[in-house]
């Protein structure tokens, strides 16, 4: 099931509920623009956005008499060139272990996200160790070990308030040690006290650097696009945590306003790797900037 968020243009054709011998045409002209915009603000793409998408809609169509089906599609091609630069698959590098950083506010999805991680990278026969780097919440420590069986990968704890860094140091040494392709790094998501994350989150990338100097070779910031425009905030906040290197979007199997992925790409153009469709370890997907297009408009 991929995302299916509720079409937007529904409103402006109701008359094409019924099935009409030939498609009923309206101009497109500055009203029927500004529903358009109206529309996309609405599925949280931003007004910025919006209004660039629709300017390059309306070029070269101003004064057209178009069906819906003409304006969805050619909308959902304006919608798409903007997303397919950052449609880009977690990149895999030669390096073993390949040390990936997961960040995010807690609850966007970084524990799903990383068994979900895990469960793909194990059925391409990759051998996967996940650290459980939030030794704050001992429920998130519980959740990820029981993602861990699901995958059949290891996990790798520390007493509940010890030293994420020192876990992380340790987790490195046990990745290399067993010739591991794949070490995850689970992360705190709290930001009551951001000083604190930042100054958390750079020990890490500071100790796990003294084993492989290029490491962590890729830093994912999970968002749950349920957050609407709030994800925009995140980005902006984590990249000053942390070096993002791409994204994670959760739970685009519930919602409509899968709109802020546009403002993201155009915002911040940072590759989207995955999305999250759903709770179960099957449920995580390439991005395909025109299936979301096409699912988006309706
Ligand atoms: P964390 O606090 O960032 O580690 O977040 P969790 O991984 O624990 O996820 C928080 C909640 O969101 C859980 O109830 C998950 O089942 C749910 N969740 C995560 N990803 C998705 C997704 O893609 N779709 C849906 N529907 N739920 C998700």
């Amino acid at each position: 099931p991929g995302p299916a968020p509720a079409g937007l243009l529904g409103r402006l054709f109701k008359s094409d509920a019924a099935p009409a011998p030939e498609a009923p045409r309206r101009v497109l002209d500055d009203a029927m623009l500004e529903s358009l915009e109206e529309l996309l603000i609405a599925s949280d793409m931003g007004v910025d956005t919006a209004l660039r998408v629709t300017a390059n809609l309306a070029q070269g169509r101003m004064g057209r008499r178009m069906s819906a089906p003409e304006i969805k599609a050619a909308l959902a091609a304006e919608i798409a060139r903007i997303m397919e630069p950052v449609a880009r698959p977690l990149p895999i590098y030669a390096k073993r272990p390949q040390v990936v950083l997961i960040v995010g506010v807690n609850g966007s999805g970084k524990t799903t996200t990383i068994g979900k991680l895990a469960s793909q990278f194990r059925a391409a026969g990759k051998s996967v160790v996940i650290a459980a780097g939030d030794t704050f919440r001992a429920a998130a420590v519980e959740q990820l070990q029981v993602w861990g069986e699901r995958a059949g990968v290891p996990v790798l704890t520390a007493p509940e308030g010890s030293d994420p860094a020192s876990l992380a140091f340790d987790a490195m040494t046990r990745a290399q040690e067993s010739g591991a392709d794949l070490l995850m790094i689970d992360t705190a998501g709290r930001l009551q006290n951001r000083a604190d994350l930042m100054e958390e989150l750079s020990k890490i990338v500071r100790v796990i650097r003294k084993k492989d100097p290029e490491a962590p070779h890729n830093t994912l910031l999970v968002l749950d696009a349920t957050t609407g425009q709030n994800a925009l905030l995140q980005v902006e906040m984590f990249r000053k945590l942390a070096d993002v290197s791409g994204l994670v979007m959760t739970k685009l199997d519930g919602t409509a306003k899968g709109g802020v992925l546009v403002a993201l790409a155009d915002r911040f153009g940072l590759p989207i790797h995955a999305i999250g469709v759903g709770e179960q370890i099957d449920d995580l997907q390439p991005f395909d900037p025109d299936e979301f297009a096409r699912a988006l408009v309706g």
